[in-house]
């Protein structure tokens, strides 16, 4: 270890710098504890020793190391650039560099550089908002309640509607090179394939930095003045910085480095859909909240909110793309175990138009009231498929399953699917098992789980939709018994599945069967055996439902013959005494077929 990052080490304290990116609590003598950042675990066993030992351990998974271990693996950089974010973090002035490889130094020469030049172009957009290029602008914001103040605070700036001005702002800091990995322009592509020249990226727009956590500008998201005047063209509402060394969308949430201070100690983060959004809650108050910068969360944005807490509200538009991208992200962030609450706003507004029409005031009441996802998506399920038929159940019900199989909490799934049925109404036998086998296990991926398929299902289903040459007799003689007996069948769980398939005119099996949970029962019979039956073995299933029928009509013959004998009705006793006799007959021929296992 050099002599620099001796005296890094001697001069931080790992409690805050690891406390910069999760929550630890005091566990007494100059012990933290929190959750393992490393790996997913519900109870805190990861261990922070401060004072003289400086050291962090996790019992999950072993993880361990110092200060500079733990910055390298978080944010995932090599050693020296951990040594130098901690310095930085802990105030330590940095020495001239000195690098293990020439591709190491040449990376963050050019991570460097892309900063600075992010820097220096974040403060000219903004002096450009102050010129008078930046009146329509500035007027623009007005009009969406922002002001100087906030223009100031979130760095707004505006790109002027000109192709070369912040290239020469930019030129005499770096290379053509360097510039182009910038992302802050754009370049059309030669005949030759080689590069044409480069033109500012951003151009008569509102420019809104995008920052790394540690509040350094890495991108810029650049918003359009609204319509575009007569023969002009507009292009995009917004145009982002392409994905750079510096910047990867799916890896950043914007605002997380204002927020985090208030997710931490309010206790959650309020999740938005836009920058617009985003900027204009927190300008009235409410710190806690953060925007994806796309529409549905990634996992490492999920990751990186897991850090700060494991509550969330999520306030997304309510149109069909923000229910969707809600749901995307309800999955994913309940999948890491967040405990997750829904707003949809009053009059289909989204948060940044529902506060300038109604107040803060009304907003924050929105916020307390804000739903459990169950509540949420049972109300989604009844809003996509209404009606109380069985059919729209069934769909409602295929809507919440995969929900319900993600929670990692048995008692939690156990509330969700009772909630599930109660409020849906429903009383069939089927269903509720469903949602009982949903809240037993959980599963990872989504699945229809039927009831358990006997045998005689598995092969009848198998011989009715397999279409093969050699299985053709045994498919008819079913498909025939289907039809022409169907009390031997009508006890069966498949039923509905094998009257489908008996009399389907559709080539793919599937197609012939509407009903989800009939499909599902298909699909699991199809998937345990891709091949046809054995002509003697749907036969000896088909015997075997016979035989069942049989023995199902002489218990109720002979619960009749026990009623005409009590009555005394001798005419009615022979009738009834005759038909149990050819039933006797019938089933010793049935037994004498085949022996029978029993
Ligand atoms: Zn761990």
């Amino acid at each position: 270890m050099s002599d620099f990052a001796q005296t890094v080490k001697q001069q931080a304290d790992i409690v805050k710098v690891i406390e910069g990116y999760i929550r630890l609590r005091n566990a007494g003598a100059q012990r933290f504890k929190g959750l393992c950042p490393f790996h997913k675990e519900k109870t805190p066993s990861f261990n922070v020793n401060g004072g003289s030992q400086q050291f962090f351990y996790c019992f999950g998974c072993q993880a361990s190391g110092d200060v500079f271990s733990f910055v390298q693996k978080i944010e995932n950089v090599s050693f020296l650039e951990a040594v130098r974010t901690v310095a930085q973090k802990s105030g330590i002035p940095l020495p001239k560099r000195e690098f293990s490889s020439p591709e190491e130094a040449a990376e963050a020469r050019l991570r460097t550089k892309l900063l600075e030049l992010h820097e220096t172009a974040a403060t000219w957009f903004e002096e450009q908002m102050r010129g008078p290029e930046g009146a329509l602008a500035r007027e623009y914001l007005a009009g969406r309640g922002l002001l100087e103040e906030g223009i100031r605070k979130f760095r707004i700036g505006y790109a002027p509607d000109s192709f070369n001005a912040l290239r020469d702002r930019l030129s005499g800091m770096a290379d053509e090179a360097t510039l182009r990995a910038s992302g802050l322009f754009s370049s059309k592509e030669q005949e030759d394939g080689g590069h044409g020249r480069l033109y500012d990226r951003f151009r008569k727009r509102v420019v809104f930095p995008i920052c790394n956590e540690g509040g350094r500008v890495i991108a810029f998201t650049a918003r359009t003045l609204g319509a575009a005047a007569e023969g002009e063209k507009a292009g995009p509402k917004y145009i982002n910085s392409p994905e750079t060394p510096l910047y990867s969308k799916g890896q950043v949430l914007f605002n997380l480095d204002k927020a985090k201070m208030a997710v931490r100690t309010i206790g959650f983060a309020l999740l938005v859909e836009g920058q617009m959004d985003c900027i204009s809650v927190f300008l009235r108050g409410i710190q806690n909240v953060i925007a994806t910068s796309g529409t549905a969360f990634t996992e490492q944005q999920v990751a990186i909110l897991k850090r700060h807490t494991s509550n969330v509200i999520v306030n997304f538009d309510p149109d069909a793309a923000g229910a969707n991208a809600a749901e995307k992200s309800i999955a994913l962030l309940t999948e890491e175990g967040f405990a997750i609450k829904l707003v949809t706003l009053e009059g289909g507004l989204d948060p940044d138009r529902f506060i300038r029409e109604r107040g803060v005031e009304a907003y924050k009441e929105a916020i307390r009231g804000a739903r459990r996802q169950s509540d949420y998506l049972i109300e989604r399920a009844r809003m996509q498929f209404p009606g109380a038929s069985a059919e729209q159940k069934v769909k409602q019900l295929n809507f919440l399953l995969p929900h319900i199989r993600r929670i990692p909490e048995k008692l939690a799934r156990d509330q969700f699917a009772g909630d599930a049925a109660q409020k849906l109404g429903i009383d069939s036998a089927v269903l509720r098992e469903e949602l009982r086998q949903a809240a037993l296990k959980r599963r990872e991926r989504v699945e229809t789980r039927p009831a358990a398929l006997t045998e005689v299902e598995r092969v009848l289903l198998r011989a009715l939709a397999i279409t093969d040459p050699e299985g053709e007799t045994a498919r008819k003689l079913a498909a025939q018994m289907v039809v022409d007996q169907p009390v031997w069948f009508e006890h069966l769980g498949a039923f509905p599945g094998l009257q489908a398939l008996a009399a389907r005119a559709a080539n793919d099996p599937m197609d012939a069967v509407e009903d989800a949970v009939q499909r599902a029962l298909l699909a699991e019979a199809l998937l345990g055996e891709s091949r046809p039956p054995e002509e003697d073995e749907v036969a000896s299933a088909l015997q075997e439902l016979q035989e069942r029928a049989v023995e199902n009509r002489l218990r109720n013959l002979r619960a009749q013959i026990a009623e005409a004998e009590r009555r005394g009705d001798y005419a009615e006793l022979a009738v009834l005494t005759q038909q149990k006799l050819d039933l006797d007959r019938a089933l010793r021929q049935l037994h004498g077929r085949k022996p029978r296992g029993q």
